[in-house]
């Protein structure tokens, strides 16, 4: 509600908290260039890539501080925490002082000449300044490029993490519908059908004309390159990939684009599938010698045992989202976050089957009549699936395989009368309890070769 508030409010003003921190972007609406995009999808998704950075913070002309001195392992953690799961890693390649009290508090025409002093071609070059013009919080170069600079008060924040964003060549999810933006972009229609071409280019990030959930927009609001408030806090799966295709091959990006990281080959080898009360063991592969290694792992899931490199973990309450659990690897001042994304299983819950016959009526002697579980949740076991069994009288007869989660029973009576019926399900943490219902039984006389089938 508070943020449903704050977007009102700044919708009413006409005003947005960082409005006008947009990238000048350089045209991309090459249509060519843009397709790459999505045919791209996955095909980048098992290389690590890593990005030197280098620092620069402007001081007065004559040396002395213009702003306390940032710390330069925090901007990197800061980054760092945001995009290793994503496969991209930042480590401090360098760092430089520009000594011009002109450049302390910048002005747009300064900009350029800001970025100019001692860039460096292999480096992303991260300019930290007193302020920006029009209270802007930070300015990237192009889309994509390497160079940005930011406001000091934003160097630890998500301001930090959308500036990289552009220079990783993402836009604005608003992109083309901005006054600011006016380059050669298209809007992007409600319903995406020219996501490849227009707006963000990213077909899912949903279309976003900045006037929030009014319309038939449903933007997504806490996109890291939204600019509306300060909960922002993912990318999607679409902008990662577009990010990844630059890093691997657009030529404004590759040159920063290094292996100092010493940990792009590290990775946590352990199941994709956890069940509920099972230990299982996580090792940390390739790790660089002399780092420093700590887990970080969710409320629900205990740390049983830990040497070296390797841990056991069990999940000990089923909640049902995606665990992460993060390798935090100190190597010489830098802080990596090495994560695995592990799905939450348990053997199927009786609590969650319901029993039921079609539309709720009797079974009727003489036909064959369907009978359902429904799990109310995620009963999947990973690549074993899962399959039920079930038990019908013997009075009556039961068709369709049974590991289906429906049969077809056709009671055998001569009189109404009710049959109980269980079944239960396997999936690839175990076998769950049975779940039975007695179901009333209706007599109807020959209806011939089997009746109606339900
Ligand atoms: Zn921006």
């Amino acid at each position: 509600m508070r943020n449903t508030l704050l977007l009102l409010f700044l919708m009413a003003s006409g005003s947005f908290l960082f409005m006008g921190d947009f990238a000048k972007s350089p045209s991309l609406s090459s249509h060519s260039e843009v397709n790459q995009v999505s045919e791209s999808l996955g095909e980048f998704s098992n290389s690590n890539y890593c990005i030197g950075v280098k620092i620069h913070v402007v001081k007065h002309s004559d040396g002395t501080e213009a702003f306390a001195t940032p710390n330069n392992n925090q901007i990197i953690d800061n980054l760092n925490r945001t995009y290793n799961q994503h496969g991209i890693f930042f480590y401090l390649e360098s760092t430089n002082t520009i000594n011009n009290t002109a450049l302390v508090d910048l002005t747009r025409n300064e900009f350029i000449t800001l970025i100019r002093n001692d860039n460096d071609a292999g480096s992303l070059n991260y300019y930290v300044v007193n302020t920006l013009w029009d209270d802007k919080l930070g300015e990237a170069e192009g889309i994509p490029n390497n160079s940005l600079a930011i406001r000091r008060s934003e160097i630890y924040s998500i301001i930090s993490v959308h500036e990289v964003g552009h220079c990783l060549n993402l836009h604005h999810t608003f992109h083309g519908t901005s006054a600011g933006e006016r380059d050669s972009a298209c809007i992007e229609a409600k319903d995406g059908s020219n996501c490849q071409i227009c707006g963000d280019y990213v077909c899912d990030t949903p279309a976003d004309a900045q006037v929030g959930f009014t319309n038939g927009y449903t933007p997504d609001l806490t996109n890291f390159m939204n600019t509306n408030r300060r909960d922002l806090d993912h990318f999607t799966p679409g902008q990662v990939d577009r990010m990844r295709m630059a890093l691997n091959s657009n030529i404004r990006v590759t040159p920063y684009v290094n292996s100092g990281c010493s940990i792009v080959n590290t990775q946590i080898s352990a199941p994709n599938e956890m069940c509920k009360g099972v230990n299982y063991t996580f090792n940390l592969q390739s790790r660089p010698a002399g780092s420093t290694l700590t887990w970080e792992y969710p409320s629900n899931v205990g740390l049983i045992s830990q040497s070296g490199s390797q841990a056991v973990f069990r999940l000990n309450t089923y909640t049902g989202s995606t665990l992460k659990i993060i390798a935090r690897l100190q190597v010489q001042g830098t802080t990596y976050y090495i994560q695995k994304n592990i799905k939450q299983n348990q053997v199927p819950s009786t609590s969650l089957i319901t029993l039921e016959s079609f539309q709720n009526a009797p079974l009727y002697t003489n036909q064959f009549n369907t009978v359902t579980a429904r799990y109310d949740g995620d009963i999947d076991g990973g690549v074993l699936g899962y399959v039920w069994e079930w038990v019908v009288p013997s009075s009556s007869i039961q068709s369709q395989g049974s590991s289906y989660s429906y049969i077809k029973v056709k009671p055998n009576f001569t009189y109404n009368t009710s049959i109980y019926i269980k079944t239960r399900a396997t999936n690839g943490c175990g076998t769950g309890q049975y779940k039975g219902k007695w179901f009333p039984v209706e007599y109807r006389s020959g209806r011939g070769r089997g009746g109606i089938d339900y």
